[in-house]
């Protein structure tokens, strides 16, 4: 039995390929331009496994329609990719792959391979974020996402700005929210030059680490999880770390006593396979109850 993987970005799709012990067997992907030219390339990707395919699981741009009793259930909604607004994914997916399919957003999905395989294995409840292109978040609570109405837009919090920080932030609906002021574009519009092209020892990475502590602080009273795992490529910065976990010490400044920082703040434990195995595992999951 084999098992699907879509890690749907927004810049490129990942597909992969996964045996029952959710070994990556094969693993490929596509720029993420149309659906029109996008989605035949994932097709054929699966057609060539079709006969041991029992499930695939998707983890998705958004925003994304989660309710099963929705008309739209498994469409990418009102996304600003014009082409990708009112997708049926999932409609698209089943059309070709009559079998189990798993649906979630794709932080939600690096969330739940950190949760089974890695950062979060053992614990009960995680906290995921990614700080790459946008900010995203996902929280799981003994194996189920914390989620309402929608998913959760937690890279959207509002954070206070450093005090050596005059950005006003760059997202188009906040300003100043925590993906405002941290994602990767925020700090390519400050610097003029990318974050992997900042060095180490630039001040500016203090003010990145405030921002990303607050988000820890704000997640920390919401939610008290087991542990808060920060992954994406501004993350690549591991010395920031030690920042992160002084200015939250600093924040919650003794309010509650929070597991130690080494184990409590950390980065993903699977680095840039967590979307995937995450993917495979839901995909497991989803052929063992339907
Ligand atoms: P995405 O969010 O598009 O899935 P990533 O998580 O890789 O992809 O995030 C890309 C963003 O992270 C870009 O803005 C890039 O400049 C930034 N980035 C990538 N590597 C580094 C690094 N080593 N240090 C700081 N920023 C980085
Ligand atoms: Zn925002």
């Amino acid at each position: 039995m084999l098992y699907g993987s879509i890690e749907a970005g927004g810049t490129k799709f990942v597909c992969a390929i996964g045996d029952e012990e959710m070994t990556i067997k094969e693993r490929v992907s596509f720029p993420t331009t149309t659906p029109e030219e996008t989605m035949p390339l994932v097709i054929d990707f699966f057609k060539q496994y079709q006969t041991d395919l029992a499930g695939i699981g998707i983890g998705s741009f958004g925003p994304i329609d989660i309710h099963h009793d929705s008309a739209t259930y498994g469409y990418i909604t009102s996304t600003p990719k014009l082409a990708w607004q009112n997708f049926d994914f999932i409609g698209t997916m089943k059309k070709e792959f009559p079998i189990p399919i798993s649906w979630t957003t794709d932080v939600n999905a690096a969330a739940y391979g950190e949760y089974v395989f890695g950062s979060g294995k053992g614990l009960s409840s995680v906290v995921y974020y990614t700080i790459g292109t946008g900010v995203g978040g996902g929280a799981l609570q003994e194996g189920r996402f914390i989620e309402g109405f929608s998913h959760p837009e937690m890279g959207h919090m509002l954070v206070v700005p450093h005090p050596k920080d005059d950005f006003a932030g760059s997202c188009p609906f906040h300003g100043n929210c925590l993906e405002g002021m941290a994602a990767g574009p925020a700090i390519e519009k400050r610097l003029g030059k990318k974050g992997q092209e900042v060095a180490e020892d630039d001040p500016y990475w203090e003010i990145e680490a405030s921002y990303i502590a607050q988000c820890a602080y704000n997640t920390t009273l919401m939610f008290s999880p087991d542990v808060i795992i920060f992954g994406g490529g501004v993350m690549k910065q591991r010395h920031m770390l030690q920042n992160v976990h002084d200015a939250f010490a600093k924040l919650v400044n003794g309010y509650v006593e929070t597991p130690e920082l080494s184990k409590y703040i950390v980065t993903p434990a699977l680095e840039d396979n967590a979307g995937t195995l995450g993917c495979l595992a839901l995909a497991r999951e989803a052929v063992l109850h339907s």
